[in-house]
């Protein structure tokens, strides 16, 4: 902008304000507030931006004094919502610093928009009242109501314009209702709120003593940060309801972050069973109309618990008394895409704004939350044993090198003898196995063709329930064709490796009385039908259950005792330094859902690298073992939690320029001793939605504050049209 160029009037007439938008944009934007309107710092209002209207806040960024006053547009009218407090608004800028991305694409989360607020529809913003007044109308007057003959207007300024008056003219008609602006129906909303002495259980002298630890930092009303460790079935869930009931008592809200919220219809029921209603659910599936009004309620303060994935930390909780992050070592409280950031983190980030306390949950914490207990910023509460009677299952290695199944099968004879027992003992076996579909790979026998994704690279998986080859990366699919592409032959293809239809089958095959049940995202499809089989289970109207991570989470099914993971090997290969702890986590989590009422369980992992330290941890029953070996592994690296990681992505549709940008970043690294610069080398999904990736890796010691650094480097370098640079600050995979 040409800033230098224009003088100001001493008395210049408008007043200025800055105002966000729900955009990646550089920062906010000046506007004027019309003559007589008064706006404060947090409202929500619409704004003209090109030729549309959109929702802002008012920021507290000073305005730009430069723009020259008629070039400036006027805000339009507030939307009917209670203003953003300054502390979300500090959160926004802070996730932004923190993650090197526009104040506007997190605005854009916070506001939910589209959905929470659309742009105001003509019939809600400015209409005739029908109002009369005694007297007879100004000219002025009778040419707006004129305009409004033809149908209600967006804005005052379009209002003014269409019927060639100025814009006051159309506020004072406001002010003395002869127009109604914003007629946003009222929502009449009673909920029956969560009674926190509903279902209160009986602690263990145990459980009663952490609980009494996490209720007395909810009355603190300060913030803290506790890492509730325990291994599955210890009673975390029931310890933080405790903590639940006194933010509700104290008249707090409460939001609770779960993985895979979408699924998690046992939690929901439970909470229901504790506290005697359902909490408001958020996430990204829920339809646009629930989701404006759920937004609505929780930003008037109506809803006291929110449960939700990731997005949920955004929410206008403006009363906010206890956070709660279960699962908190899982994968996926990491966005992938659009903003990249750690909603674990960041909800914690988000306590501390508040002052409020926050739990972290989990069997498997992660290795960052264990740092941060070793560094003395959060505190750990254990949680030792199981509650009643179930004792922890024992875990057994099947040596596939010594008992491998037969050809062309998955399932070796250890564990088909052990499931049989189960079945003919009357109880139920799970088969885990992380893969969804028929068969990760199909294959020409003839000339060794094999069906890849055009636009990512990785293989095409079958899914026979579906008929169809699909990528589990961007969605691409195709039939199954009858003869193969490349050579022609017929009844050549074959499909290689096992996913959980195939498995199926082959359960099926071993025992064609037993009753089975896929349980895997693509197979369930809606939450609802994964409640339906979640309740199937355990009526005990399923003998087998086959399924993926999906499954591992959270459920209890107490006639289950039997856990067989098909192949525990799945997910140790790979240069991901991340691999091992994922892995750990995730049989550790299935391995909790054997035996989890009187009866033990019993875990069979099938492997062929059974000397592998994570096996052989989770043989030992060693997690401290083996959480502290991998903490070693880090630290000698220089890796998280103990380094500081940045990764850079560059990605373009032509592999030439993806490689030149990325060889261009390279060079323009800055040279700082503490600062290691590895690559460019192929992104871990080096082709992705036909998109080119290269992948720098930036590590520094702790100490160092990355973001400025690498604001600095990325705005030398000119970026292409064509091609696009993504920051991701603590990458999941590394
Ligand atoms: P975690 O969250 O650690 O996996 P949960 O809180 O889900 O453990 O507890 C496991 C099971 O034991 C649940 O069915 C829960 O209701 C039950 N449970 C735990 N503690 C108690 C208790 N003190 N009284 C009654 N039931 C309990
Ligand atoms: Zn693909």
């Amino acid at each position: 902008m040409p800033a230098a160029a224009v003088t100001l009037q001493p008395t210049e007439p408008v007043t200025r304000v800055s105002v966000l938008l729900p955009l990646p944009l550089a920062g906010p934007y000046t506007y004027a507030v019309p003559e007589g309107e008064e706006v404060s710092l947090g409202s929500v209002i619409s704004v003209p931006f090109g030729k549309r209207v959109l929702p802002g806040v008012i920021w507290d960024t000073p305005p730009d004094a430069a723009v020259p006053a008629l070039k400036l547009k006027e805000i339009g009218l507030p939307f009917d919502v209670p203003p953003m407090t300054g502390e979300m608004r500090r959160f926004i800028d802070w996730v932004a610093g923190y993650t090197l991305t526009p104040q506007g694409a997190v605005l854009r989360m916070a506001l939910s928009v589209p959905a929470a607020l659309e742009a105001p529809s003509p019939t809600e913003v400015l209409a005739a009242s029908g109002l009369q007044l005694p007297g007879k109308l100004t000219a002025a007057r009778q040419k707006v109501l004129e305009v409004l003959k033809e149908g209600p207007a967006q804005t005052s300024a379009a209002l003014a314009e269409l019927a060639g008056v100025s814009t006051s003219v159309v506020k004072t008609m406001v002010k003395a209702g002869l127009l109604t602006p914003h007629a946003l129906p009222e929502f009449a909303f009673s909920p029956r709120q969560p009674d926190p002495g509903f279902a209160v259980p009986t602690f263990s002298p145990e459980q009663q003593e952490v609980a009494d630890t996490v209720v007395a930092a909810v009355e603190a009303e300060s913030f803290a940060v506790s890492l509730l460790d325990g291994v599955t079935g210890s009673g975390k869930t029931e310890v933080y309801f405790a903590a639940i009931a006194a933010a509700l008592q104290a008249g707090k809200q409460v939001l609770v972050l779960l993985p895979e919220i979408a699924l998690s219809a046992q939690w929901l029921s439970r909470f229901e069973g504790r506290f005697g209603v359902k909490p408001q659910i958020w996430h990204s599936e829920i339809g646009p109309v629930a989701r404006r009004k759920a937004w609505r309620r929780i930003a008037y303060g109506q809803v006291p618990v929110v449960v939700g994935a990731r997005s949920a930390l955004f929410l206008p909780l403006n009363n906010l008394g206890l956070i709660v992050v279960d699962e908190e070592h899982e994968g996926s409280f990491k966005q992938e895409d659009g903003v990249l950031y750690q909603a674990r983190d960041m909800a914690v980030v988000r306590a501390q704004f508040a002052k409020v306390p926050i739990i972290l949950a989990s069997a498997t914490p992660s290795l960052e939350s264990l740092a941060n207990v070793e560094a003395g910023r959060y505190t750990r509460l254990e949680l030792g044993s199981r509650h009643g009677p179930a004792g922890m299952p024992e875990i057994q290695a099947i040596d596939l090198r010594k008992d491998p199944p037969p050809r062309g099968r998955w399932i070796a004879p250890g564990l088909e003898r052990a499931v049989t027992q189960t079945l003919e003992a009357g109880e139920q076996a799970m088969l885990f196995l992380n893969r969804r579909g028929y068969a990760p790979l199909t294959l020409c026998r003839t000339c060794g063709h094999r069906f890849a994704c055009p636009n990512c690279s990785s293989w095409l998986v079958e899914h026979r329930a579906r008929q169809r080859l699909i990528c589990h990366h961007c969605g691409h699919t195709e039939a199954v064709p009858p003869a193969c592409p490349s050579c022609a032959d017929t009844g050549s293809l074959v499909p290689c490796g096992p996913g959980v239809e195939r498995l199926a089958e082959e359960a099926q095959l071993l025992w064609p009385d037993a009753r089975l049940a896929i349980m895997s995202s693509d197979m369930l499809g809606s939450p609802e039908k994964a409640e339906a089989l979640v309740s199937a289970v355990q009526a005990r109207e399923v003998d087998i259950l086959i399924g993926t991570a999906m499954m591992a989470k959270g459920h209890h099914f107490p006639h289950l005792t039997l856990v067989g993971v098909v192949d525990a090997d799945l997910g140790l290969g790979g240069g991901d330094l991340r691999a091992g702890e994922r892995t750990f986590q995730l049989l550790h989590q299935v391995s909790g859902r054997a035996g989890r009422a009187e009866h033990p369980g019993r875990v069979l992992l099938q492997t062929a690298a059974v000397e592998h330290p994570v096996l052989q941890a989770l043989l030992a029953g060693d997690r401290d073992g083996f959480i502290a070996q991998e903490m070693e592994e880090r630290r000698y690296h220089g890796m998280p939690p103990y380094g500081r990681l940045a990764a850079i992505i560059v990605s373009a549709p032509d592999a030439g320029v993806a490689d030149t940008l990325a060889r261009a970043l390279a060079r323009a690294a800055p040279r700082m001793d503490d600062l290691l610069v590895l690559g460019p080398a192929p992104a871990p999904l080096a082709l992705l939605r036909g998109m080119h990736r290269r992948r720098l890796l930036v590590k520094a010691p702790r100490a160092l504050k990355l973001q400025p650094i690498l604001a600095d480097w990325l705005s030398a370098v000119p970026i292409p049209n064509a091609a696009r640079v993504a920051v991701d600050i603590d990458p999941y995979s590394f």
